[in-house]
């Protein structure tokens, strides 16, 4: 296994990614449209396709489905729709990469590809951080609620004597501005590595479409779904040190590897790497397509999907139930937080690129 890898929940049981990913699915409903816009505005199929008949499309942490299938579908049927509309003989065949780490549960999700798609699939194993395909062979990039996954948790964090030390915590919401700053340097570090792999692989005129949580410059806000749910997961955490389920070292040394930039940051992170425009940088609401109430035990069942395996890594398999419980918990005893939730949560990017 990789190193820095913590793979979604795997399989088809109760806790997997594939029976739990809600509300990355709605994320992904949330921008159908958006995402549909940007093919039949600014994807040129035809020019794209014109040397071999052959598009080239990589979801970037696919993790195991079902989201990546059903939003690859979506795009090629707008691609096609794009054909159509240009009367074109033709059709380009389409190719299409699932990339994840090589711990991810590749099996579950290659023997749950989609009948009758209209595209060949091929699985590329490791990390995004780096190089995965041949010089300008790519024509779209998508990448959904994966690159907020920094490739390693920020040195200073586990190191005592540094002001960023984030003792009792596990992230940087609600920490000091050194532990905030460490974050924001590891994902600009990583962030640089993905720009420039990425750069080399997409063809001159290709886009890049990137969907991860995000928040306005200078503003970090609270009560976002996402924030509240770390927030309660790490008072989970706290409370099972007062009571002796895991000790407050452990508690200490663990912080997870996540980051939400600010549009700002990306902005200046894509400008300077230099090589792509940006054609659209917008933030949505994840739960914009979601029937409120939440639903928070699916929430939570999402959560546990999700990082149930980091979790297990560090702390061990034992306290995964009781630390879920209490979440589960927390969150049942503040529901009135989320009663609005839906529709007023701008916290999710829409970043549209083009290889230039
Ligand atoms: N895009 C999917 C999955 C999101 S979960 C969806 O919307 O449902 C995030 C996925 O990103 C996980 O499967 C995780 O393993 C993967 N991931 C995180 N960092 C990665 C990296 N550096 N390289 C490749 N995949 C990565």
């Amino acid at each position: 296994m990789e190193a820095k890898a913590f793979p979604m929940n795997s399989g088809d049981g109760a806790y997997s990614y594939t029976k739990n990913s809600y509300y990355q699915r709605a994320a992904s409903y949330a921008v159908k449209e958006m995402l549909e816009e940007a093919i039949a505005e600014k994807f040129d199929v035809t020019s794209l396709s014109s040397s071999s008949n052959t598009i080239r499309i990589a979801d970037l942490g696919c993790s195991i489905g079902p989201n990546t299938f059903i939003t690859m579908q979506n795009l090629i049927e707008s691609m096609e729709r794009k054909c159509h509309s240009q009367d074109r003989t033709n059709m380009p065949e389409f190719h299409l990469f699932f990339n994840d780490h090589a711990s991810n549960d590749f099996n579950t999700l290659f023997s749950s590809l989609p009948p009758g798609r209209h595209y060949f699939a091929a699985g590329v194993p490791g990390s995004f951080h780096g190089r995965l395909f041949p010089k300008s062979s790519l024509h779209f990039v998508h990448s959904s609620y994966a690159l907020h996954w920094l490739s390693k948790v920020p040195e200073d964090l586990l190191d005592k004597s540094s002001p960023a030390w984030n003792k009792g915590r596990i992230h940087c919401k609600n920490a000091s501005e050194q532990v905030a700053n460490a974050y924001a340097n590891q994902f600009a570090k990583d962030m640089e590595v993905f720009l420039d792999a990425r750069a080399d692989e997409i063809a001159v005129g290709g886009m890049m479409v990137v969907i991860m949580p995000a928040h306005p410059e200078g503003d970090r806000p609270s009560q976002s779904m996402a924030r509240v749910a770390l927030d309660f997961i790490e008072q989970s955490f706290v409370d099972m040190v007062k009571v002796g389920s895991i000790s407050e070292a452990e508690l200490d040394s663990f912080n997870l590897p996540l980051y939400s930039p600010s549009l700002k940051e990306m902005t200046q992170l894509v400008q300077s790497n230099g090589c792509f425009s940006i054609e659209s940088m917008e933030l949505t609401d994840p739960l914009s397509k979601i029937v409120c109430p939440l639903n928070i035990r699916a929430l939570v069942m999402h959560l546990r999907a999700v990082l149930e395996g980091i979790f297990t890594k560090h702390f061990g398999s034992e306290i995964i139930d009781e630390l879920f419980e209490r979440t589960l918990d927390k969150f049942a005893e503040f529901s009135s937080l989320f009663e609005s939730c839906c529709g007023q949560q701008d916290t999710q990017l829409f970043l549209v690129l083009k290889r230039k």
